[in-house]
């Protein structure tokens, strides 16, 4: 049993108690699911149109290569034989560089579906006819003016008005950011910025990936801190952010996360050369099945083992120690599940908080509505 402040966390049942110690639950946690495809992501192009500075394309030493037609059909078979409810992800470079083939895909496949643009070449009739897809656009936007544009090439007027061109299209999107040493500073004021002036339905705060060159992120704590203080202004807000919901959905729900992504089974990433990948930031097929809470022996005992999933499988292989998961991905994960634990304690009685009231309480911060921008992109686990 975990005790944060006054409120107690059961590891196994994932129920919470406020002011004393509810009766621990007697087992173990929920069986691993068995993987089966949830995620099909197509690399149309590692071609683009800005030059950031943290690119994981620029940064893997990759050629611009664009998907040839074979592959292309290769991608929509795969997205109709994977199982209902499938996500396809339509990625790059830039994947409107090549607009033919980007709307070619996601107008042969069913939704759901996502579109990774930086938005700087939108204009009305693409937004349109991506719209008639049924895709839904996510936008890299790493903050208001200058905080965006030093590592984005000075892209963020072009940026603004693609994300212009997409809300007065009526098309819902959702943004992207990356927390860097341009905008860790003042994170949240950013992320409510953009919120103000964007209006997106979802929004997402990436740490950056390890890359084989150029690695420079913001630290775990100075990421920690940086989601601490969006995690109150999400709750001020009733905000949806992707990383903040993977972690609070499991105990509203009750339902372990065993994977934080697809990539430890289930995703099929496809690059322009055909190759196949089960991870965007890797070119080969690599079996993680084991990068999960309930498989690494760094995970025992751990309370925050079932709303985790392990984090990102690449950095754990390349940041963590002895094959372990990624300390950023540890830190900040306890570390929003204490708040979470503190509000509850400020929020709720004495006793055991029933999970409606959860999720009356935290429901928009976990999901809103139906849109596939409304709950994790790419990381669901089917
Ligand atoms: S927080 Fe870290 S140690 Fe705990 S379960 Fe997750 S990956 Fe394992
Ligand atoms: S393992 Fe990490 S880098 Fe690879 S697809 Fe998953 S989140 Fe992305």
């Amino acid at each position: 049993m975990y005790r944060h402040g006054n409120t107690w966390f059961d590891p196994v049942s994932l129920g919470v108690s406020v002011g004393r110690m509810p009766t621990p639950a007697v087992g173990s946690p929920p069986p691993v699911p068995k993987p089966a495809v949830s995620a099909i992501q197509a690399v149309v192009t590692r071609k683009c149109n800005l030059n950031c500075d943290y690119c994981n394309v620029k940064l893997s030493g990759d050629r611009e290569l664009t998907m040839s037609s074979p592959v292309v059909d290769r991608v929509i078979r795969a997205a109709g034989d994977a199982p209902a409810g499938r996500l396809v992800m339509v990625t790059g470079g830039e994947p409107l560089l090549v607009p033919d083939i980007t709307l070619g895909i996601l107008s042969s496949i069913e939704p759901p579906s996502v579109l990774f643009t930086n938005a700087t070449l939108m204009n009305h009739d693409l937004a349109l006819k991506i719209r008639d897809t049924g895709a839904a656009p996510v936008v890299s936007l790493d903050g208001m003016g200058e905080s965006h544009d030093r590592n984005r090439c000075g892209s963020f007027e072009a940026a603004a008005r693609g994300l212009d061109v997409l809300r007065n299209s009526g098309v819902p999107f959702g943004i992207s950011t990356v927390v860097t040493r341009a905008n860790l500073r003042n994170f949240d004021g950013e992320i409510e910025a953009v919120l103000d002036r964007f209006q997106p339905v979802s929004i997402g705060c990436n740490i950056l990936h390890w890359t084989p060159a150029g690695f420079d992120p913001v630290t775990g704590e100075e990421y920690a801190d940086a989601m601490e203080r969006v995690f109150r202004t999400a709750l001020r807000r009733g905000m949806f952010v992707d990383q903040i919901a993977r972690r609070l959905t499991p105990v509203i729900t009750g339902k372990y996360r065993h994977r934080d992504c697809a990539a430890m089974g289930g995703k099929v990433v496809f690059h322009p050369d055909g190759g196949v990948s089960n991870c965007i930031s890797s070119r080969t097929v690599a079996d993680w099945s084991g990068r999960i809470p309930a498989f690494m022996d760094q995970c025992d005992n751990c309370h925050a083992a079932g709303v985790c999933g392990g984090g990102c499988a690449w950095d754990g292989v390349h940041l963590g120690t002895r094959g372990g998961p990624d300390p950023r991905h540890c830190l900040w994960t306890k570390r929003v599940l204490d708040l979470f634990l503190e509000d509850i304690e400020m929020s709720f009685p004495s006793g055991p908080v029933p999970r409606e009231m959860l999720l009356e309480r935290y429901g928009p911060l976990v999901s809103r509505g139906t849109s596939t921008l409304k709950s994790s992109i790419g990381h669901g686990e089917k």
